[in-house]
């Protein structure tokens, strides 16, 4: 098999971090790479996420755990947000040894593409909807650190 692991672009002044992804307007063979690149090197860094500018490209597209399986989400968008929140500390695999303390929604709506280009919506809780909100706030150039 052919695996390909890039380094995870570091850094919470990273101009490659602080873009705000373009949407893809079809899921095509070079999506599905990127997806394949992503998912390579998510479990090379041991991450419950990663979002495509972490390996240097601008499309919006991440990987989450969403019920213990790796999901590629293309164009992601986070239709509702629960007003009760939650706090606990991430971490980034963009921003090592950083821990802070993130307050998120305990529930969302998301909608996205998957992989065959079907659009898709779901409801996710806690840990799962944690994920997906670092990620998508990745899609638009946000970090952690911006919640200091
Ligand atoms: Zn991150």
């Amino acid at each position: 098999m052919n695996v390909s692991v890039f380094p995870i672009v570091t850094g919470a002044d990273n101009p490659i971090l602080r873009q705000k992804t373009r949407t893809i307007p079809a899921v095509t063979k070079k999506t599905l790479k990127l997806i394949e690149d992503m998912k390579d090197s998510m479990a090379e860094a041991k991450g419950v996420g990663l979002a495509a500018p972490q390996i240097g490209s601008n499309l919006r597209v991440c990987l989450a755990y969403i019920n213990e399986k790796i999901v590629p989400l293309i164009n992601p968008v986070i239709v509702h947000k629960s007003k009760e929140t939650v706090i606990d500390e991430e971490g980034c695999l963009s921003l090592p040894k950083i821990w802070i303390k993130v307050p998120r929604a305990v529930e969302i709506t998301l909608r996205y593409t998957d992989e065959k280009g079907k659009p898709q919506e779901r409801k996710l809780q806690n840990f799962d909807a944690r994920v997906v909100q670092h990620e998508v706030d990745h899609l638009e150039g946000v970090l952690i650190v911006d919640y200091k």
